[in-house]
Parts: structure tokens; sequence; C-alpha cells
């Protein structure tokens, strides 16, 4: 049956491309084998960056915007799925080369797909969303390269304290939670003071000014933290590998403050470091269920709650250019039916 979907959709206007409302109809869609009725989608830094202009995000025009989206299978041509299942895709190029979630109903590919676990409701999926499932690959990498909560791979005590960065944004703030969930003693870096109350009940145990970590520094400085989440990259970056323990790892995943690295190769040399990328568009189906497995086990609910914001599509561009500005805290979720 042919409905009529509310959709965000960025289009060539003038050669340039313009994201606007459009209603589009059910036979617009692309001819993927399941359709979804979507529920929510999400507004991460990088849906900031499509809605405004301020990065070149989709690859193709026309484009339904929104790297997320969560909602019930509708109809489905694959044996993998079927109607009633609750379901959220995260990345696989959602609103670059591949039509997104701010709409009411997408058709999308079924190998995209992966079960909201039993934990989460719909919309706590899009709280979660690609900000949180980064955090959980984040963790996950980590854990990978040998960070435990109880000490570092070679013994030493101290293997508790870790650092986020871009603390009070999506990534940071999940990261947050699982961390201190897990029982890391977490570092929350922040350039926003008012976030100070909030940071501490998502778990950090102690706050540093964004500035500490601005300043150009010496590429070997003393060394703080076993491990690291940084969702801000450049000079930020640069620091926190010169601060980095013997043996100790930092996940990165993003670009807040910068794309560069200003950084020596010391602290890979010298102390063994490992710097770890995140990529969670194109992560495979068996990282992404075992991110979301996690997520059930390790993000404490409540706090989920306490850093979510639920609002309508209608006011998605208005929360993208606080996003791009660094003024969202924690996550928004997207009802696409408001
Ligand atoms: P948010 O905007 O929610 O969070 C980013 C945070 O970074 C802000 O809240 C702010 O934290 C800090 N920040 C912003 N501007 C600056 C600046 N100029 N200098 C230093 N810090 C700054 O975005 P998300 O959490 O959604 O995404 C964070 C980053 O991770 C983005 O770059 C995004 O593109 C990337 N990303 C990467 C993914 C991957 O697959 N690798 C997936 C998802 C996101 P505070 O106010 O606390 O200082």
């Amino acid at each position: 049956m042919t409905a009529s979907l509310n959709a965000v959709m960025l289009e060539e206007v003038d050669g340039k491309p313009k994201a606007a409302f459009k209603t589009l109809s059910t036979a617009d869609l692309p001819d993927h084998e399941v359709l979804v009725e979507v529920a929510y989608s999400t507004v991460n830094y990088k849906d900031g960056l499509a809605l405004t202009g301020k990065g070149k995000i989709a690859r193709k025009l026309p484009m339904v915007c929104g790297v997320d989206l969560a909602g019930t299978v509708l109809e489905s041509r694959s044996p993998d799925w079927k109607p009633g299942d609750r379901v959220v895709v995260n990345g696989w190029n959602l609103s670059e080369t591949e039509w997104g979630g701010y709409i009411q109903q997408q058709r999308v590919k079924p190998e995209w797909l992966v079960r909201v676990p039993e934990a989460f409701t719909l919309a706590e999926s899009m709280a979660i969303g690609t900000a949180g499932y980064t955090a959980m690959l984040a963790v996950l990498a980590l854990e990978h390269a040998g960070l435990k909560p109880d000490g570092r791979p070679d013994g030493r005590p101290d293997g508790r304290e870790v650092l986020v960065t871009g603390a009070a944004g999506g990534v940071g703030s999940i990261a947050v939670s699982v961390l201190a969930k897990l029982g890391y003693r977490v570092t929350a870096s922040t350039g926003r003071p008012e976030t100070h109350d909030y940071l501490k009940s998502l778990g950090a145990h102690t706050i540093i000014e964004r500035g500490a970590l601005t300043e150009k520094g010496l590429p070997l400085q003393r060394e703080h933290w076993a491990g690291a989440v940084d969702s801000v990259g450049g000079q930020t970056l640069a620091n926190v590998i010169a601060q980095t323990a013997r043996h100790g790892a930092i996940a990165v995943c993003g670009l807040a403050g910068g794309s560069d690295l200003p950084a020596s190769v010391f602290p890979f040399i010298l102390r063994g470091v490992a710097l770890v990328g995140v990529d969670s568009v194109q992560a495979t189906r068996s990282q992404r269920e075992e991110a979301w497995r996690r997520l059930a086990l390790d993000l404490d609910k409540t706090r989920l709650d306490a850093m979510t914001t639920i609002e309508p599509l209608s006011k998605v561009f208005e929360l993208a250019e606080a996003i791009v500005r660094g003024q969202v805290r924690g996550r928004t979720v997207i009802d696409v039916r408001k």
C-alpha cells in the first residue's frame, strides 16, 4: 500500500545541495528488500554537517538524510526478517549514498539491519544511535588492545585511569557512562562548565577543562591515561597520545576539534602506545551485534534516559545547527512521526 511520507531531503537547488522538508510516497523509496516503518532517528554530528552544509556528507542527490533509523519491519522479501521485527540501522552510508532515517518509512538491505536488544525500546535504541554504538565500538577496541579496569596488560596497577574527550557530546556521554559502569575511573574533558554536574551524574570521577588539552605540548608528557576515547582529534588528540601511559591505548572516533594530527612517533616507539581507529559506518555485522549485546549489558538505562532528549522531526534543522556549534548535550532522538 502506498503511504504519504514526511521526509527531510537534500536536493540540488541552483547548483548547490539544499535540505528541506518533502512529502514522498512509498513508491519513491529505493527497491531494497525490507520495508521498515521508521519510528525514530537521531541527530549525530554527521547529520549536523549534512543538514547545515558544513560538511559534504551526501555523495549523490536527491538524498533522504539521517544516519540512523529504528523501527518495525512492515514487509520483507528476505528470509532473515519478518513483519513486526524491531530493527535498527546505523551507518552503512545512510545519508551518504543510501537514503536514511529522516522519513516515516524506508526500504533497506537485510544485511544492514540489527535486531534491537530486548533491553531497549525503539526510542532508547536511537538514544544510543550511531554515537552510542560508536562509543561501544571504541570500548571494545580498547579491550581488544588489552585495557582492563583492574590493571594494564603489563600488570601495572593504574589501569583504571581513562580519559574521554568531547565528553558532553553524544559519543562522549555514552563512553563516560559505559566506562564508569565497567569500573574505570573516568576523567571527562569538556569545554562546557555547565555540563560538569551532568558528567558526574553519568559516572565521571574527574572533570578537566577542554583547554588543558588544546595547547601545543611536548611529544612525551607525564603518563596519565591507561586508555582514552577521543572524539575531538587535532591538537587534543596529539596531547592525549603524549599523555598516554606505557602500553595504553586510544580509540580515535572523531574530529569535532580538527582532522589533523600534529603528533610525534615517540609515544608509539618509546611507550608502545596503541592508536586504534573506530569505523562505525562499515563495521561488520558481527562487530555491530557484539556492540549492541554489550550496550544491553554495560549501559545504565537510567543514565541513558538522563542524557536523552526526544524532539520532533520538525525541529531537526535547528538541532543540526546546534550540534555543529557544539551546543548539544548528550543524545537527541528524532520522532519522525511528528
Ligand atoms: P557531538 O557534537 O555530540 O559531540 C562532540 C563534542 O566534542 C562536543 O559536545 C564538545 O564536547 C566537543 N567539541 C566540539 N567542538 C569542539 C572543538 N572545537 N574543540 C574541542 N572539542 C570540541 O558529536 P558526536 O558525539 O555525535 O560525534 C563526535 C565526533 O565523532 C564527531 O567528529 C563525529 O563525526 C565522530 N563520529 C565518528 C564516528 C565513527 O564511526 N568514527 C561515528 C560517530 C561520530 P564538550 O562540550 O564536552 O567539550
